[in-house]
């Protein structure tokens, strides 16, 4: 049922599309307001892991936002598909890692939430990834992790909020908020003001620096990631394998992705000679065999970083009508769907998928 309430997206990215899906699909009238072309910055850019990386690093309120995702994809990913006719190409080839350190925090995060995670030894890492030069001792394999075509989502996205209704405004920078006697009424942009009922930041990177003038903005800022894309015969490498903060992705054509830096750079998107060099030098030496693949490109992306990485899904304490759903860091694409859930859950006023107390805008993090 339509509803006449307004609501402003503001930022094209994963969040801000599966934010506006969300809504939309509740009823509400929503304006997506693009600074450029919506999909073409850090949710372009990704790798499409459908998990965090080693991910007992991380705190239990990124594991409830991951799970409740991950549970989702296979089914969005299909619905996506049929209505658009756009595949995200969702698969599950498992992910394989490197971290002897860890095995024992690694199997009771493992127990603890219910997770598919085991041992391997060098023989069977090398059976399920023949391509990895140095198998260790002992890795661990979590089979059922899937990854998923970061562009092909976006245009899926895209096309599947338009078809609910969206209108999206593309070339559209927001540059402050409108006030009107303490509510946030609307924003302001080059093109005029835009009225709305409520407000809600998915703008990324750039978060913090749009809500910057308020006492305490939400504490995102941008953390740069290199990624190389090869082409190589497909089945090549078959499974995603990390090792020290770097990947390799197996897309379904072909394609290898490898990745990525992390670079405290600001806003400068980027790549480096140096850091191409880098990665080079580590995807040829874990797999040899890629020394035969033609790189077919390099690029940079600007993830929204955020202490311990842990959003900020919320409403604004003091000002009505301003909600934030920003700061995903590394995991924008996994824990997507639920942040757009509770996102949409705050600003719906509905009873919330997951206890957002982890995401509130001033609660500590990390
Ligand atoms: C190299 C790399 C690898 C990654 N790999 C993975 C992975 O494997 N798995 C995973 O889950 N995550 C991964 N991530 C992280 C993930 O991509 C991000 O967390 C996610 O894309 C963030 O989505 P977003 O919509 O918040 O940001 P963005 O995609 O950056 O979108 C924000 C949008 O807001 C717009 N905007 C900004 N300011 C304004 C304004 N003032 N007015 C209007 N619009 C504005 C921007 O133009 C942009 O389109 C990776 C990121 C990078 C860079």
């Amino acid at each position: 049922m339509k509803s006449d309430r307004h609501i402003l997206v503001i930022g094209g990215g994963a969040i801000g599309l599966l934010t506006a899906r969300e809504l939309a699909s509740a009823g509400a009238q929503v304006t997506v307001l693009e600074r450029g072309q919506p999909g073409r910055e850090s949710s372009w850019a990704g790798g499409g892991i459908v998990s965090p990386l080693f991910p007992w690093r991380y705190l239990d309120s990124i594991t409830a936002l991951a799970s409740w995702s991950q549970a989702r994809y296979p089914e969005v990913c299909a619905q996506l598909a049929r209505d658009t006719g756009i595949d995200p190409e969702f698969t599950v080839n498992g992910m394989l890692m490197v971290a002897e350190d860890e095995v024992d925090t690694a199997l009771n995060w493992a127990a603890r939430h219910q997770r598919r995670l085991e041992t391997v030894d060098a023989t069977t890492f090398r059976e399920l990834e023949p391509a990895a030069a140095h198998p260790p001792g002992t890795g661990l394999w979590m089979p059922e992790i899937g990854q998923l075509r970061n562009p092909r989502l976006l245009a899926a996205l895209l096309a599947d909020v338009q078809a609910r209704g969206v209108t999206l405004r593309s070339e559209t920078p927001v540059s402050g908020l409108r006030m009107r006697n303490g509510v946030c009424r609307g924003v302001t942009t080059p093109q005029g003001h835009v009225e709305a009922d409520q407000v809600i930041v998915c703008a990324g990177a750039w978060s913090g620096e749009l809500l910057s003038d308020l006492p305490t903005p939400p504490a995102v800022r941008p953390v740069r990631g290199q990624m190389l894309l090869f082409q190589t015969p497909p089945g090549t490498i078959s499974r995603i394998v990390l090792e020290d903060q770097r990947y390799i992705i197996p897309r379904r054509d072909g394609h290898v992705l490898f990745g990525s830096s992390m670079e405290e750079v600001g806003f400068d998107k980027s790549t480096t000679e140096a850091m191409r060099e880098e990665l080079l030098a580590l995807v040829h030496a874990r797999f040899p065999v890629m020394r035969e693949a033609p790189l077919v490109k390099h690029w940079a992306g600007l993830r929204p970083g955020s202490p311990a990485g842990v959003p900020y899904i919320a409403a604004h304490p003091e000002i009505p009508g301003l909600y934030v759903n920003a700061g995903q860091f590394r995991n924008g694409i996994v824990i997507g769907l639920a942040s757009a859930r509770l996102a949409a859950d705050l600003v719906l006023e509905r009873p919330p998928i997951l206890n957002p107390t982890p995401y509130g805008w001033n609660a500590p993090r990390g």
